[in-house]
Order: structure tokens, then sequence, then C-alpha cells
């Protein structure tokens, strides 16, 4: 992975370069920030371009071998621990074993190659855990230490990138102190989390803090443009609802292709302008069975279609953004939202996005949601 392949944030690229290039790599970097900004991405590349035989000064020379097996994500001293789960499996010694990072790595480089914003939820379903979350367990630890006192195999660096250590366990934590804060020579540790209040103090002190921001809403723009051949409307357009999340942005650019939530959205909105209770907690039944990624893509999309209302509302829409049913239900709808209801409606979408993604029982969260979204809606201007 190229640094140039990363949207966005030149100033942290610049930061890791300039950390090589003046023979200051800390030895233990925790990276921190949302979803969807491109943290997993910035950690590759950097290892990428620490192992390098031709590096240049602003990135690595994608050409030499170890690049090309940094391409793949298969260079022997670029080691990897994430989330996993039991998956469906039958016997015990299956299950024990589908517990480790290593029974998924075909998966995980297949994932990553393929979208490297993966969020956590969409890596579960990746490998099927449905509606259950990923761990990093004790055995790992042990994997990570026997695999750090190795030698490095090619490079002269040993990297180890562990994505989302707020979910390992706490002895898995304690476990692997000591070889961060001294690790063997010549190796990298390298944490990738998104939350780090769920970190230990202990891990927080050993590591040094690389912060990632949000993306900025022109970089988000330019990279669907460039990247994916948006119209610059369209582009601008998501641009605006992905609140600097990448991944956000992707899924968006999809979902307004193929559109297979708008029937869900009406259904809800019609309920709560009727006051229809019964009907709303069909609602609620019906989206609860979906599996976490696609409730998170349902409701990214009704946010979008809320904000196309709401700009229909205040005269400043562009009918052209949505499309034949939509655009008739948006210019009916659009009245319903409006200058004193935004904000909350805005607010109760976003807070049950992120309790989903923490895995909030979706049944109380849509109850919640649903029965607050019907009060708004019927809010007087
Ligand atoms: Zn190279």
């Amino acid at each position: 992975m190229l640094f140039k392949d990363i949207v966005g944030q030149s100033e942290v690229k610049n930061k890791l370069i300039r950390s090589v290039r003046d023979n200051r790599i800390a030895h233990a970097q925790l990276f921190t920030g949302p979803e969807g900004t491109g943290k997993l991405m910035l950690a590759i590349a950097y290892a990428q371009y620490i192992s390098c035989q031709n590096r240049g000064e602003n990135d690595s020379c994608g050409v030499c071998s170890s690049c090309h097996k940094f391409e793949k994500l298969i260079h022997p001293d670029l080691h990897f621990v994430f989330p996993v789960n039991e998956t469906k499996k039958k016997d015990e010694d299956e299950k024990s074993a589908s517990r480790q990072s290593d029974a998924f790595i075909r998966q995980w480089r297949e994932a990553i190659l393929f979208n490297p914003y993966i969020s956590e939820s969409q890596w579960y379903e990746t490998i099927g855990l449905e509606n259950k979350l990923g761990i990093i367990n004790t055995a790992e630890s042990s994997e990570v230490i026997k695999k750090l006192s190795l030698k490095s195999f090619e490079a002269d660096y040993k990297t180890m990138i562990i994505w989302l250590p707020e979910r390992m366990h706490i002895n898995a934590s304690n476990r692997l102190l000591k070889l961060i804060e001294e690790p063997p020579p010549k190796t990298l540790f390298l944490l990738i989390t998104e939350n780090m209040g769920a970190l230990l103090s202990t891990i927080l002190s050993r590591t040094q803090i690389v912060k990632i921001l949000p993306l900025k809403r022109e970089e988000i723009a330019t990279a669907l443009v460039e990247r994916y051949r948006l119209s610059p409307g369209k582009a601008q357009d998501i641009s605006r609802v992905a609140n600097g999340n990448f991944q956000t942005a992707l899924t968006l650019t999809t979902i307004t292709e193929e559109n297979p939530y708008f029937e869900m959205f009406r259904q809800l909105m019609r309920h709560c302008y009727s006051k229809n209770v019964l009907g709303l907690l069909d609602w609620v039944d019906e989206a609860s069975s979906l599996s976490r990624e696609k409730q998170k893509e349902m409701m990214l999309y009704s946010i979008k279609t809320i904000r196309e209302c709401f700009m229909l509302n205040i005269g400043l829409g562009d009918i052209a953004y949505l499309s034949g049913e939509e655009a008739d239900f948006g210019k009916k709808f659009s009245p319903f939202v409006n200058n004193s209801n935004i904000k909350a409606i805005y607010a109760h979408y976003n807070s049950a996005i992120e309790h989903l993604g923490r895995n909030g029982n979706p049944q109380v969260v849509f109850t919640d949601f649903s029965l607050n979204m019907a009060l708004l809606i019927n809010r007087k201007t």
C-alpha cells in the first residue's frame, strides 16, 4: 500500500515519512481516530515504507521485492492481529482454532485488499460472525510473543499491526505490556484504535500516540470524483453526509446506485406521521432482523434522504439527487423536516447508529429511535 493511495491525511503521512528519514521510528505507536479515516492503510503504508529497498522521498518505490509482498500483504515480516470469534463450525478443534487471527488471515487479506477502509462490522460480516463481536484472546497474545521472538525473515524490521486493540481481552493486554515496553530490536508495534478510552492506561503510556483526524469534506469529494468517477454534484452531496468517514462515503456511493432501503424509510416515516405504534413496532422487527452492517447502511441511507428533504424544504434542494419514487416521496415529505426538528432528527439517527455499532440490542435501539422519530416528525413548525 502506497501513501499516495490513501485519501487525505497529508500531515500524518509527512510525519511518518519524516520519522523514517530521520531514523526516529518509535517502536510502539498507537494510531487513534474515528472509523473511515484510513488508519489501517497508514499503518501498512508506513511498514512498507520502512521495508522498501528503494524508497523515495515521499513514498515506497512500489516495485522492489519487499513492496511486491506488501502489496499482497504477504510479507513474512508483516504480522496482523485482529478481532475474530467462533463462526458456525462443527467440532471443538476447529472452534478453538477459529478464535485466532491466523485462522482468518486469507479472508483478512482479501477483505483489506478489496476495501482497506473496512469497518469493524463489515469485517465481522465478512467472516460470518453475524451479530457477535470479535475478540483478541489470551492465546493470541502468546502467538504474538512467539512470532516476535523470531528473527526477521527478510526485512530490517518486523511489524506487528494490532487492529482494534480495544477488543483485546484484559489478560491478553497485560501479557503484551512487557513486549510493547521493551520489544526485541527492530520490532515495530502499530496499534490501531477507534476507542482509545477503552485501552488500559498501561498500554497508552507505553505507546506514542498518532492522532488521525476525520477527512475533510473536500478530500472526500475529490476522491469520489477522481477514483470512483462520481459526478461532482453527487460527490459533494455524499461528502456532506459522510462526516469525515470515507467508509460511509463508499457505502453511500453504492446505496445511491441500488437503493434497497427506500421502502423501509418510507414505511417508517408513514408510521411516524400517522402515529401508528403497531406499524412502528413491525418496522422495528424488520429493521432488527437485518444484519448489523445492513442496519447501519439503512440508517445512513435514511440520513442522506432526510437531509435532501430538508434541503427541499428550505428551498436549497436539488431534486436531481433523488430519483423516481424517491423524488415523489421527497416532495410530499419535505414539509415534515424543518428547522424545528432537523437537529434532533440527526442526533437521534447518529446516536442509534452509534449504539448499533457498540453492539446495542437492535430491538431496544430501534424502538427508542422510532418512537422519538414519531414525536419529532409531528412537531409543529
Ligand atoms: Zn519498494
